[in-house]
């Protein structure tokens, strides 16, 4: 008998996506991983894994079979290499959080983090998903082997010497050359951060950003989000910091900032936004005065992760560093000249140049501006206007958020597409992995192969 309806169906996060699979499975080891992927091949159903949903996209839908990750969670190993580096390989369904604490027990912690810890390793590495940080890659970059199931059901090793051509989509490629079983991530020495939050004006912050002594260069960790409709931001400073440094942040303080303005005032102010929207100037005022400075200290990853509990629809692009002020003056200029109401923050994010083939910091320092919109709220009018604005500058979109590029415009953006092409085509030539979407972002690998 088949799988009853409510236990297929499935939506993502930002309810922007649903899937009504034939099948779900859930394995718990590469065995059972292998088995499934092997038996959807031989029903002729196509196959796509799927970590926690937090992507806003269609991207891991499917109408054939959906392979939960979730239950490949176990630590494997931790190996200390002769470079006094650490190894560490787990299941690549965990989830940040717990990944997050098992490194925490060991005396270990990953490299940068984003914003929140409820993504699965593999969804989150499979979209480029990154931290802030000039000096720092995303989360793709702290990755140094994979396993996964192909699409003949085999099991294979990769790494920047085994497979590494492969490698280089197992560790950022959108699910598209098989199901990662197992991730294994260079990790750092635990470490503390001091996080320093301010209220800044937005004009200050652009003219401070640059040089060797600017906000993005002169911190581990920069980042800042801006309130439409004001001239204010809230600026976010996190350094490195010796062990025995403790300024605690006071409970019910960062309690209250934390809950109750972050997520319950902002709560109720989108809320309003949505019933009355010529308030949301006011709204936006009053809560960019609400903002007060915080310093604190804290193991890395609870200064990183924050709770996110206002459901929105997310577009991010990666831009040349260099061309951030120009076209966050220009997003400002089109929201003040277009009438449209957001009482979302738009947030603004650093990150080193690599050298992966699909990530997005490819070949160059990146600055992210990310814009947000309520969840009952429209969100294509500004973010149709924000792509256009960011193309002028080659932006590149998340693979994980909103967006309308399709393979043609992808393949100007990144110099190593082609090569992403062929090597999807060569590990998947049938589409197993594929779905409608990812034939529009990447084309069919039956016309590459
Ligand atoms: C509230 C919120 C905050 C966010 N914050 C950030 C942030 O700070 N920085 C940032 O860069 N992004 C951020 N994102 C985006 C998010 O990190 C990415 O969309 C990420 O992919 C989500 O991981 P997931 O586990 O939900 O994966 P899913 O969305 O479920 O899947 C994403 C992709 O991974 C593939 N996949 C999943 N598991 C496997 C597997 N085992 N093998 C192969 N492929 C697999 C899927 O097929 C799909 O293509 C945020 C999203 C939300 C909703």
């Amino acid at each position: 008998m088949g799988q009853p309806l409510a236990t297929r169906v499935w939506r993502n996060w930002a309810r922007t996506a649903t899937a009504t699979p034939q099948r779900v499975c859930h394995p718990r080891d590469l065995h059972e991983l292998s088995a499934d992927v092997r038996r959807a091949v031989a029903d002729g159903l196509r196959v796509r894994a799927v970590g926690s949903g937090h992507s806003f996209t269609p991207v891991a839908t499917t109408d054939g079979v959906h392979i939960r990750v979730d239950a490949l969670d176990v630590l494997e190993r931790v190996v200390s290499q002769a470079d006094g580096s650490t190894h560490v390989t787990v299941g690549a369904g965990i989830r940040l959080g717990a990944l997050n604490a098992l490194l925490a027990e060991r005396g270990l912690a990953m490299r940068n983090l984003g914003d929140i810890d409820k993504q699965t390793l593999a969804g989150a590495i499979s979209t480029g998903t990154h931290g802030t940080g000039a000096r720092l890659g995303g989360l793709a970059t702290q990755v140094v082997g994979a396993e996964l199931v192909t699409a003949t059901g085999d099991v294979v090793q990769t790494s920047a010497t085994q497979e590494p051509e492969l490698f280089e989509l197992a560790r950022l490629g959108l699910g598209t050359v098989g199901v990662l079983g197992t991730v294994t991530l260079e990790v750092v020495p635990a470490y503390r951060l001091e996080a320093r939050e301010e209220p800044w004006l937005l004009g200050d912050v652009l003219e401070q950003l640059d040089g060797p002594d600017g906000l993005v260069e002169a911190n581990d960790h920069f980042e800042f989000y801006w309130f439409p409709h004001t001239d204010r931001t809230l600026t976010k400073r996190n350094n490195r910091v010796a062990d025995d440094v403790e300024l605690p942040l006071p409970r019910v303080r960062g309690w209250l900032e934390d809950e109750v303005i972050a997520n319950g005032a902002f709560a109720l102010a989108n809320s309003i936004a949505t019933l009355a929207p010529s308030l949301t100037r006011s709204v936006n005022d009053i809560a960019t005065r609400t903002i007060s400075r915080r310093r604190y200290t804290a193991p890395s990853a609870s200064v990183f992760v924050s709770s996110r509990r206002v459901r929105f629809r997310e577009m991010e692009y990666a831009l040349p560093r260099d061309q951030v002020a120009p076209v966050l003056r220009e997003i400002v200029s089109w929201i003040e000249s277009s009438g449209e109401l957001l009482p979302f923050p738009l947030e603004v994010r650093f990150a080193a140049a690599d050298d992966l083939w699909l990530s997005t910091a490819h070949g160059r320092d990146t600055a992210y501006i990310a814009v947000h919109q309520y969840v009952r709220l429209p969100y294509a009018r500004y973010f149709d206007a924000v792509e256009r604005i960011v193309a002028q500058v080659d932006g590149r979109p998340h693979w994980g958020k909103m967006h309308w590029l399709e393979a043609e415009r992808l393949a100007e953006l990144y110099p190593r597409f082609a090569d992403a092409q062929r090597v999807r085509a060569q590990a998947d030539p049938d589409g197993v992995f594929s779905n409608p979407y990812l034939d529009r972002l990447l084309g069919s690998p039956r016309d590459a192969g």
